[in-house]
């Protein structure tokens, strides 16, 4: 009786349903689930019950081209998610998306995406999280575990080094084995540990001359055997098209080619049967590649289910109310002279919200790549703010008629990926990086136009990158970088711009006041690589965003984890809760934080570590745990996290493990990684 079958047992021990379902497959059905039926699915294999498995892209909500054409919430950009450094918020958006993922007829979501963010150039940085490992890693864990909480498979990506789009399908990322491991696979790998994730999509481009998807450094050795994932790798869209083949893969540990069809034929029933036939490889190491995938059908709960699409359009108030909060928490006030900020809507007589981006619609299909979701509604600024004022103020179209000017400028995404590639468009885009930190000139003639004609002139940034904004800086008495904030922004930003809530973002990312200044910028080998010989060098090391910025003294223009707030807050009083710490163990250190101010707000405590002394190069200051607080005025609490001893490690490319340093460490605690008022000393010992 199949109902006796183990593997359709779900009561029963998931690795004995992994292990029965294996013994019963065929071999042409183990090789025919190995790759893509067609663009979103897998091959069906009826005789087992094993419907066909189906994914839809991410990561800021579910993707309109992957999910038939339906509408669903617009999340702000994942660097604003990042931005408010609040993990509840990253587990709701997580949620959502698991949601909207099952209404779609899904399995998995192609999220989130948590490539260390490690130039301002980089096309992709609207879709990634932060220049810091520890802040990437935190943040995404929250939205993988979201997104599983509704049975839906995350796949996080794109492992490894595919941190810029320039001919990202040949580069090589030419990288050190400690920067490898120090920043980039640390990253994933606390994701892993922290959350579990049932999936992971590996990057199109060579990782020290090895294509992600047939490295079986990376694949195998890195992430199974030393890290432990248990979930399936599944390639880029056609990443396996340009390694050596279908044994070569396999070997390696990839377990599903994506897409089927036309755009990658290389883990084909023809091509694998041929691999065994030679010899290149055997049922073993099919069984290696398949078992993981069967973990993952079971986890979502595919055997023997039929997954309906429930909703098409998806409109759904709450759902939007998690991305009007994420908006809301994800701005960061850059700028506010003499508390220019926020806006009185009593005395205001007259206001002019102007620029490119006041009225510009970003959800729509393709619009920046693969991520794009097309929403029900998108609130643009200008909607947002005349809706919230309401006929209270009289909105002016004349910069030198208005008492306050609105300027939203910034980037876009371009226009459909495809065309951007044709045009070379640039902007927040997959499939290209930006050529110029600054804005586009006509923009940067708008602000100054606009200033001379009225200077109380706020700066909106609509983007999804670090922006230039040396140029007019001095003039503007108030900066708000908003980044994308998605199908509710116009709503979140009138509600941040007349003060119903204090700006509470504080930046992933460091801005340089130069591009010149910035680690991966300081050679045309290093960004965006060296185009003949398709290279791209990783020379900065472990030197990524402020730890360069940092260990060399170069003031940046906004630095790490920098944002204003409409309130003060006060710190003080750093305390440990043990003075040692001996071997593996943890320590719990906590600070008193006021708000001494006269509004409500949030404040994120941000701890550094650092080590006074070592055998190796390190950071002056590493970034290793952080708090988010609300604090009415007057208000006080104490704020305390607790670190394990891996706060002191760096990889030893002697010992090719992660180690700690007999000796003594520095706690810093404050506000950015530039304003740190507190520090404690602890000891550590093996
Ligand atoms: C992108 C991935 C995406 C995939 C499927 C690729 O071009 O790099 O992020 O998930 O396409 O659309």
């Amino acid at each position: 009786m199949e109902e006796e079958f183990v593997y359709l047992r779900k009561d029963a021990n998931i690795e004995d349903r992994v292990e029965d379902l294996l013994g019963r497959l065929k071999i042409e059905e183990k090789i025919l689930l190995i790759r893509g039926r067609d663009f979103w699915t897998t091959n069906p294999i009826e005789r087992l019950k094993i419907p066909s498995f189906g994914m839809t892209d991410g990561p800021i909500g579910v993707a309109y081209h992957s999910s038939f054409k339906g509408k669903r919430t617009r999340f702000p950009a994942t660097i604003g998610l990042a931005s408010t450094w609040n993990r509840e918020l990253a587990f709701k958006m997580g949620e959502v998306m698991g949601k909207e993922v099952k209404m779609s007829g899904r399995h998995q979501i192609l999220g989130p995406g948590v490539n260390i963010i490690r130039s301002p150039l980089c096309g992709r940085n609207f879709e990634y999280l932060s220049e810091d490992p520890v802040l990437s890693s935190d943040i995404a864990s929250e939205v993988v575990k979201g997104i599983q909480s509704q049975g839906i498979a995350s796949c996080i990506k794109h492992y490894l080094t595919n941190n810029s789009e320039t001919k990202r399908m040949k580069i090589s990322t030419e990288i050190s084995e400690r920067a490898l491991h120090e920043i980039y696979i640390k990253n994933y790998k606390r994701i892993i540990e922290k959350a579990d994730p049932w999936g992971l999509m590996v990057c199109y481009n060579k990782i020290n001359g090895v294509h992600g998807a047939e490295n079986k450094y990376v694949l195998r050795e890195v992430l199974r055997d030393q890290i432990g994932f248990t979930g399936h790798v599944v390639t880029d869209w056609g990443a396996a098209r340009r390694t050596s083949g279908a044994a070569e893969c396999i070997k390696a540990g990839l377990n599903l080619e994506m897409p089927g069809k036309f755009l990658s034929k290389v883990m084909t029933p023809e091509n694998v049967q041929e691999a065994l036939d030679n010899g290149d490889i055997n049922e073993d190491d099919l069984n290696y590649i398949v078992r993981p995938l069967l973990r993952t059908f079971i986890r979502v709960g595919l055997l023997g289910e039929k997954r309906e699409i429930i909703e098409n359009n998806i409109n759904i108030p709450e759902h939007q109310e998690v991305a009007k909060q994420i908006a809301e928490e994800s701005m960061v006030l850059l700028k506010n002279k003499s508390n220019f900020l926020p806006l009185n809507i009593q005395t205001i007589k007259k206001i002019a919200i102007l620029g490119p981006n006041a009225k510009k619609i970003f959800g729509k299909p393709f619009h920046g790549g693969s991520s794009a979701v097309v929403p029900p509604k998108e609130i643009t600024p200008y909607e947002g703010i005349s809706k919230y004022i309401n006929g209270k103020v009289e909105i002016v179209t004349k910069p030198e008629e208005a008492d306050i000017v609105l300027l939203f400028v910034g980037l876009n995404h371009g226009g459909h990926m495809f065309l951007n590639l044709l045009l070379k468009n640039e902007g927040d885009t997959e499939g290209s990086d930006r050529k110029h930190y600054e804005l586009p000139a006509k923009q940067r003639k708008l602000i100054n136009e606009t200033l001379l004609k009225n200077p109380n002139t706020v700066v909106i940034l609509i983007a999804g990158s670090p922006i230039d904004v040396s140029e007019w800086f001095n003039d503007v008495p108030a900066i708000l970088n908003a980044w994308y904030p998605g199908m509710m922004g116009g709503d979140a930003l009138a509600r941040v711009i007349f003060g119903e809530i204090s700006p509470s973002g504080k930046l992933p990312v460091t801005f340089p006041k130069k591009l010149e200044d910035h680690p991966a910028h300081k050679t045309k080998k290093r960004f965006p690589g060296d185009l003949k010989d398709f290279k791209i060098y990783f020379d900065e090391g472990i030197y990524v965003g402020y730890r360069y910025f940092d260990k060399n003294q170069v003031d940046p223009f906004f630095p790490f984890g920098y944002g204003l707030s409409y309130t003060n807050f006060k710190m003080s009083n750093i305390k440990l809760d043990k003075p040692n710490l001996k071997g593996q163990g943890t320590f719990t250190v906590s600070v008193d934080i006021k708000n001494i101010g006269d509004k409500s707000g949030a404040e994120v405590i941000q701890f550094y570590v650092a080590d006074d002394e070592c055998s190796v190069d390190r950071p002056s200051k590493e970034l290793q745990g952080f708090e988010k607080v609300y604090l009415q005025p007057g208000e006080e609490k104490t704020v305390s996290i607790t670190l394990t001893d891996s706060a002191f490690e760096f990889y030893s490319d002697t010992e090719h493990i992660f180690i700690a340093e007999t000796g003594t460490f520095t706690i810093w605690a404050g506000s950015s990684s530039r304003d740190l008022p507190l520090h404690a000393k602890i000891t550590y010992s093996k």
